[in-house]
């Protein structure tokens, strides 16, 4: 058997110890089965799911490769959505940092053209963005990819999904012959059959089954008749209690609706679909992400992405009627190997739901009893956590530990009082414990940050 140490594979001993600094002591198997061809600088085509480890995957590969003395574009990564080009991008800064001066930027839509020009002008190693905002920069010539040595196409077949098919073609037309080329792809279907044959050389093919992880995802279905759905849901969290997790919804109505429920009955929870305007989605993000909210309402486009680590459940509110996208949902716990659940409610007119994913899992599903929730009415979900927006960002040059420093320092909080802080361009969120809110709001009606003042809200 091949070995699952990262010391076995020809990369830096500094990038051995940055991933145990980062806690990854051991391969996964898609890395187990993939890196020694992606190193040799071989085309591979990957079937992997989210969760599987497949961003390190590619990360450790392309990055062994950059010459940072080069400032010149030299791997590029597109996503199908700005989450998950975000999620990638901060993945890669990690996986960077036993590499000085590595610059990584990320387009995607949404954003101003004009800042990420001026990112680039600046010279950039790795790219990461969505198909539509590349070929942008390409057409007004803010990029070039003459120097590119690896194209990663990460959730190809949902890039396909989403009609990026003609746009990949023509950035990749852009691209050197010579480059090396990885494909990752949960599904494999024939559109993604013909693209790897139109786009890569003599690929290697790896596929990692997600056998292994949806056995460590407790399933648990319950028939629940139509008017009694919300009640059961509510039963839900008194009986499992989940730390985090996501409620899928079939329409952006329901979310709403559902999400409305729950706020009723002392459950914090906030809806994320298509109709909310990406600023609004963005903190609705990243208050899940720093656990200042833990419940969230989504229908399966908005949670496409959704950088979540170990949510300790998902809730189908209803199954989906394709058994993949019921996968695709209950991936998201459980991940990297950590113990999660997925609680399914389904009504009889849903019968016919239930047996797609036993036939698609090959098991038979395991349907509990209504009657076996232990019901606790007194429990409330209330995040310890909330967020705090502050009007600086990158672009004035400030970073987590410019924060950390103000708040620890001269505001007087502790260091277990700051949880996740995400820098962006002209905006920075910080998860703060709700018992310090009102000496870090007190502190900014003066305070400073590099000695700046600042302007702080509250989001939630
Ligand atoms: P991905 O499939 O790229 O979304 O990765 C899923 C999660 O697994 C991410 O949070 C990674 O940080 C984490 N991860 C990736 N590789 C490893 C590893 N070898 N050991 C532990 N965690 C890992």
């Amino acid at each position: 058997m091949a070995s699952d140490s990262f010391s076995s594979l020809s990369i830096s001993r500094a990038q051995v110890a940055n991933l145990d600094s980062l806690g990854y002591l051991k391969m996964t198997a898609i890395q187990v089965q993939s890196l020694p061809s992606v190193l040799a600088g071989k085309d591979v085509i990957a079937q992997a799911k989210t969760g599987s480890g497949k961003t390190a995957t590619f990360g450790i590969g392309l990055l062994e490769k950059i010459n940072s003395r080069f400032f010149g574009a030299q791997a590029l990564i597109l996503c199908p959505t700005r989450e998950l080009a975000d999620q990638v991008g901060k993945e890669i800064r990690k996986l960077a940092r036993c590499t000085p001066n590595i610059k990584v930027v990320i387009l995607c839509g949404g954003k101003p053209f004009q800042f990420q020009r001026a990112s680039l002008e600046h010279g950039a190693h790795i790219i990461v963005g969505t198909p539509g905002r590349i070929q942008d920069h390409l057409n007004r010539e803010t990029l070039n990819l003459n120097g590119l040595n690896t194209l990663v196409l990460d959730e190809a077949d949902r890039m396909l999904d989403m009609g990026f098919s003609e746009v990949i073609n023509e950035i990749i037309e852009q691209t050197p012959k010579s480059r090396q080329t990885l494909l990752f792809s949960a599904t494999y279907p024939d559109s993604i059959r013909q693209m790897c044959h139109a786009i890569l050389n003599d690929p290697v093919m790896v596929s990692v089954e997600s056998e292994h992880r949806a056995n460590i995802i407790e399933q648990v279905f319950y028939k629940v008749p139509e008017y009694d759905r919300n009640d059961i849901l509510l039963a839900l969290f008194e009986h499992f209690q989940p730390e985090t997790s996501v409620v899928f919804c079939h329409t952006k109505k329901q979310c709403d609706e559902v999400a409305h429920f729950l706020e009723g009955h002392n459950i914090e929870a906030l809806a994320i679909h298509g109709d909310l305007e990406q600023r609004d989605r963005d903190q609705v993000l990243i208050r899940f992400a720093n656990k200042s909210c833990s419940v969230l309402v989504a229908t399966d486009v908005a949670a496409r992405g959704l950088d979540i680590k170990s949510l300790s459940a998902v809730i189908n509110y209803e199954l989906p009627r394709d058994p993949e996208i019921f996968i695709h949902r209950i991936g998201r716990t459980g991940r990297a190997g950590e113990q999660g659940i997925a609680l399914s409610l389904f009504t009889q007119a849903e019968n016919m739901r239930v047996k797609a994913i036993e036939e698609y899992q090959d098991k038979a599903c395991n349907i509990e009893n209504v009657n076996s929730l232990n019901r606790d009415a007194k429990f409330s979900v209330h995040p310890v956590m909330a967020t705090m927006q502050i009007d600086v960002g990158r672009k004035n040059k400030i970073r987590p530990g410019d924060i950390l420093g103000a708040l620890t320092g001269d505001a007087g909080l502790s260091a277990s009082q700051i949880g996740k802080i995400d820098i962006f361009d002209i905006a920075s969120y910080i998860a703060i414990d709700r018992k310090a809110l009102r000496k870090v709001l007190g502190y900014f009606a003066n305070g400073k940050i590099k000695g700046r003042l600042v302007r702080a809200r509250m989001i939630s």
